[in-house]
């Protein structure tokens, strides 16, 4: 894992010094450096959230630590306070979109159907969510 210079339109972030650590092969860590383009619903310096490219629900947001991490368990290891942050940032967006139930999930591993290994949390809302998923 690469350390990069912390993103220019960061303010140095204090929690975890003048540098985040990004991986140059982590198509979200590209994201949230600006490498690749995305439609950004949030951000601050620990979180970056953008729409799903191929959304399951009316809203489907992806919530990111802006620190590269292959999954919810690693995250919360390193910052239960960062893990909490994703949390936060998706009420605030379910606010933002007149959402009244929402649901978020980690997938965990590929046979959980996790396909990108930078802890995301998915926001699915705006229709009818059945229990249990599939
Ligand atoms: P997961 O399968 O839990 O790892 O979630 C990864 C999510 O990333 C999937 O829902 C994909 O649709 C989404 N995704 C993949 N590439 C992009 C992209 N370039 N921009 C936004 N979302 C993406
Ligand atoms: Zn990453």
């Amino acid at each position: 894992m690469q350390v990069l210079q912390q993103w220019r339109l960061f303010a140095p972030c204090s929690r975890y010094g003048n540098y985040v650590a990004l991986d140059p092969n982590c198509l979200f860590c590209k994201i949230i450096n600006g490498d690749i383009p995305a439609h950004i619903v949030f951000r601050n310096e620990n979180v970056v959230a953008f729409n799903d490219i191929v959304p399951q629900a009316p809203t489907h947001v992806l919530i990111v630590p802006t620190l590269h991490v292959e999954n919810a368990a690693g995250l919360a290891k390193m910052s239960p306070t960062l893990t909490a942050d994703l949390f936060v940032a998706a009420g605030e967006i379910a606010a933002t979109n007149g959402l009244t139930g929402y649901r978020t999930v980690f997938n965990t591993g590929a046979e959980a159907g996790q396909s990108v290994f930078h802890a995301h949390l998915h926001l699915l809302g705006g229709r009818g969510l059945a229990w249990p998923p599939g």
